[in-house]
């Protein structure tokens, strides 16, 4: 299939600094459109702008938690520009029994993972902000919104409010021609999985592989997904959820 070009389109990648954020960058970057790169590391965004190796980049160093400052940092960002994409990769897990749940740390998870997606979609489907032409909003979720595991509720609760989110979302902004949509990945090779390898022995981490039928996916595996969500090959597709888990949830 011919690759979509982005050429001349205008996309905000939160969570650019790492992991599926940054690929989903260096992807957008080699597809000719603008990218406006947000994350609250800024080693990480520069390492990234780094990589993409394009004049087309412009970098947010922000923390997506502190709602009362963002939309001026994103205004000021914007410079009177217009947004035809929105890919929100930042996020944060959270292992952890009920018992000893960090209540602080289980806000902190809803308010990155969730309610900065909700702060964006009206940020971006502002009349002032949003292309006249419409745009694509895509959500990274985690088939752990879909499906249970143990201590894990605090991730899988702020992952599982994006299901809402998309579909209440995909009906109210369609009049704007703005679609709405999520992917669902299953675990992928970035530094939240290695995070988890620190914590966790071997056997675990060997435990997870095995729930994924083709093996663990890889960040251009969410990517290639992302692409397709953003461009106009998917153009009647909102308010769905695309699961990207390498048949994790299909046992
Ligand atoms: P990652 O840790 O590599 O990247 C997350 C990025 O979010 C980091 O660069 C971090 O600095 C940024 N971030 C965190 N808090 C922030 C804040 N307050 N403000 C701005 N930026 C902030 O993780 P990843 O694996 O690339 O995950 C990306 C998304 O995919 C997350 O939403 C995650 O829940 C989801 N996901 C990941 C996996 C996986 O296995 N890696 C599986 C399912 C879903």
């Amino acid at each position: 299939m011919e690759s979509p070009t982005f050429s001349g389109k205008n996309v905000l990648v939160t969570g650019a600094g790492s992991g599926i954020g940054r690929q989903i960058s260096l992807d957008l970057a080699s597809l000719g459109a603008f990218i406006y790169l947000l994350d609250i590391n800024k080693d990480g965004l520069c390492e990234t702008a780094k990589l993409c190796k394009s004049e087309k980049i412009k970098i947010i160093h922000a923390d997506l938690c502190e709602f009362g400052a963002l939309e001026d940092i994103l205004i000021a960002a914007l410079e009177g520009e217009r947004l035809d994409g929105l890919v929100h990769c930042a996020g944060v897990s959270q292992l952890s029994p009920l018992k000893s749940l960090d209540m602080d740390r289980a806000l902190n998870t809803y308010l990155i993972n969730s309610h900065a997606a909700i702060f964006l979609s009206k940020f971006c489907s502002s009349y002032r902000v949003i292309s006249k032409l419409g745009a694509s909003f895509v959500f990274i979720s985690s088939i752990y919104g879909q499906v249970g595991s143990a201590a894990n509720s605090a991730y899988a609760m702020s992952k599982s409010a994006i299901t809402g989110l998309v579909k209440s979302l995909a009906i109210e902004l369609a009049p704007k021609k703005i679609r709405v949509n999520s992917i669902v990945p299953g675990f992928i090779e970035t530094s939240m999985l290695n995070k988890l390898s620190e914590n966790f022995d071997a056997e675990y981490v060997d435990r997870l592989r095995a729930l994924h039928p083709l093996g663990l996916g890889g960040v251009s595996d969410v990517s290639n997904a992302i692409v397709f969500l953003l461009s106009q090959k998917s153009r009647w597709i909102t308010g769905s959820e695309l699961v990207v888990d390498g048949g994790y949830t299909a046992q």
